[in-house]
Formats: structure tokens, C-alpha cells, sequence
């Protein structure tokens, strides 16, 4: 198994390295890629950790001696939000170079299943969809936009408040910024009244923004994305040996008639999305929330549709 990491140098991408490292199979191979010329320093201190993971670090501007041969590659790619900024506002830094970065991935190793972490998640992925199928290898399977933070904080706060809970499960569908996130804390065997469950949504959605002014210009969420990262990777490593009945959430083309794209549960299998769940039953909380995020979701959608349209035929 190949996982590659591209973006390895930052601030998730250390951390998330750190924990493959320590984590993938045996004999798996980890690859970084940065441009930035610690890469393969980052490498080289990794590999002093002992575990049957080869790891190797790659720079300069090109990824693809990194890429070869990749199974799975995760991107924590560009520039994290600062206070006062929202997701939405990276989109003129990172589509370029997420753009860059998918041509790689779909001329090097186009059955890799690719999972961006880069955001605005919401039009990034739109944006790889379209690099695929214009190098004609996208399967819409094998392409994940990262939403696994979202579930892990939607977790994290349910344990904050119920003792009892032991492993709460709290799927979260829509999007992946502001008020496109909406966990379905309905789902949680705990009794919310509406006030509560429109009170969880609203500090889930604001959730990364508690995190940005929390680390005052330092950056956005690092440790907890890196360990829902790994989670969601270590998901798609056991699907690819063959387990079955993986579950596990996140922003994927398909199974929402009212979004191309839409956060979601679903099945994962060899190939990416095995099969995409049904989340119902929504409580009319939730239900409102979703309602009144699509159009947001939607152009969001497009923008990052526009974008890469524009640019792939110029
Ligand atoms: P960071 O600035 O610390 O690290 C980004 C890294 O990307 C840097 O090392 C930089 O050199 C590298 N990079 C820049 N251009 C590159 C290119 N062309 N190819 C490969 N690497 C390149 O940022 P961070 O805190 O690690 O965040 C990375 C991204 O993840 C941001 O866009 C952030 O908004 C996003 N994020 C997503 C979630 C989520 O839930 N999906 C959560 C937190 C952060």
C-alpha cells in the first residue's frame, strides 16, 4: 500500500505523516511531497521512528516521482484561513493549486483514490471532478473531499455532554463550511429539544472558526484534522485489503438530488464509494438546516465548476 501526502510539510501535514508513519500496515510506503525544501528533512526524521513504514520525502515543483505508483493520496495542499477570513476566501490561493496538483495525480496514478483536505472543500473537489474527466480518468468513486473533522468534533462534543456515551455516532452531511455542515445529532440515542440541537449545529458549524481565532493568526486547525485524516485513511487502506462494511463519511459526487456533491455516509469498498447510505431519519431541525444551505452549496459547487472550466480551456 502507497499512501502519498501531498502538502507534507504543513501544518497538518506533519502531524498527519507523524501518525501514518506510526500507523499504516507493515510494509506499506508513505511518500511526502512539499515544495518547501524541508520535505525531505521532515523524511528523514520520520523515518528514525521504528515501524515497518518506508518513508521518503520529495520537493522541488513537479510531485510526480512522489506519486508513482500511489494506492491512496491525501492533500493538505495551500493556504490555511487567519481571523476574519472564511473558508471561502482560500478559494483565489488553493484552486490553482489543487488544479495542479490533480492533473498530477490523474497522468501519474489515476485509479489512486484521492481525498482533498484542502479548502474550501466544497468547490476544491468540484474542481479535481472536472481536471479528471478532462484527462478522461475521473471515477466519482475514487474522489473524497475530507469532512471527517466535522464528524470526529460532532463526536467529541456529544462526549463532552453525555457521560454515558460511550462511542456516539453523529453523521454530518451537506458541506464542508459554515452553514453547509449539518450534523444530524438526531441521531444520537440522548433526547435533544430543538433549542439544543439548533444550539450543537451552530458549534459545530463554527467549530473551525473557534480554532482560527483561538490560535490568533497562527493558522487553522492542525492536530485534530491530522487524526481525522488518519482515520479516514486508515478506512480506506482496510477497504482496499478487502474488509467489508467500512463506513464512512464524506463530501462525494452522487447520491443527493438536490447537490452534484454532498457530504453523506456511505460504504467503501477496493474501489472508493461502495455504496451511499441513506442518513434519514432527519429530525425537522436538521432538515431546515440542510434546506437552507443547499443554494450556498450549490454555488459553491458551481464556482468551483466555473473555475476549472475557464481555465481548462484556455
Ligand atoms: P499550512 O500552510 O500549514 O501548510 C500547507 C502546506 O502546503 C505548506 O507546507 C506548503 O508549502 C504546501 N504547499 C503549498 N503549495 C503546494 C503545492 N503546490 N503542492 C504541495 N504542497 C504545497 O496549512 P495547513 O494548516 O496544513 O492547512 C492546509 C489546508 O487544509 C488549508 O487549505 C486549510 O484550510 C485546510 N483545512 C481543511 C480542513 C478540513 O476539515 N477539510 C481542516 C483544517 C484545515
Amino acid at each position: 500500500m502507497k499512501v502519498v501526502v501531498l502538502g507534507a510539510a504543513g501544518g497538518i501535514g506533519q502531524p498527519l505523516s507523524l501518525l501514518l508513519k506510526m500507523q499504516l500496515p507493515a510494509g506499506s510506503e508513505l511518500a511526502l511531497y512539499d515544495p518547501a525544501p524541508m520535505t525531505r528533512g521532515v523524511a528523514v526524521d520520520l523515518s528514525h521512528i521504528p515501524s515497518r513504514v518506508q518513508v521518503a520525502g520529495f520537493t522541488g515543483r513537479d510531485p510526480s516521482a512522489a506519486l508513482a505508483g500511489a494506492d491512496i493520496v491525501l492533500i493538505p495542499a495551500g493556504i490555511a484561513r487567519k481571523p476574519g477570513m472564511e473558508r471561502s476566501d482560500l478559494f483565489k490561493f488553493n484552486a490553482g493549486i489543487i488544479m495542479d496538483l490533480v492533473q498530477h495525480c490523474g497522468r501519474v496514478c489515476p485509479k489512486a483514490l484521492i481525498a482533498i483536505i484542502t479548502n474550501p472543500v466544497n468547490s476544491m473537489v468540484p474542481i479535481a471532478a472536472e481536471v479528471l474527466t478532462q484527462l478522461g480518468v475521473y471515477d466519482p468513486r475514487r474522489l473524497f473531499g475530507l469532512t471527517s473533522l466535522d464528524v470526529a468534533r460532532s463526536e467529541s462534543f456529544c462526549l463532552d455532554m453525555n457521560r454515558e456515551v460511550d462511542a456516539p455516532v453523529v453523521p454530518v452531511v451537506g458541506g464542508h463550511s459554515g452553514l453547509t455542515i449539518v450534523p444530524l445529532f438526531s441521531h444520537v440515542a440522548e433526547h435533544y429539544t430543538d433549542e439544543q440541537l439548533r444550539a450543537l449545529i451552530a458549534r459545530v458549524q463554527q467549530a473551525g472558526t473557534e480554532v482560527v481565532e483561538a490560535k490568533a493568526g497562527a493558522g487553522s486547525a492542525t492536530l485534530a484534522m491530522a487524526y481525522a485524516a488518519l482515520r479516514f485513511c486508515l478506512s480506506l487502506v482496510r477497504a482496499k485489503q478487502g474488509e467489508a462494511d467500512i463506513r464512512e463519511y464524506a463530501y462525494i459526487e452522487g447520491g443527493h438530488p438536490q447537490a452534484r456533491f454532498f457530504s453523506q455516509p456511505m460504504l467503501l469498498g477496493p474501489d472508493g464509494v461502495a455504496q451511499v447510505l441513506d442518513y434519514s431519519p432527519v429530525h425537522s431541525v436538521e432538515q431546515a438546516a440542510i434546506d437552507g444551505m443547499l443554494p450556498t452549496l450549490n454555488q459553491e459547487i458551481q464556482q468551483g465548476i466555473d473555475y476549472a472550466r475557464n481555465v481548462l480551456q484556455d
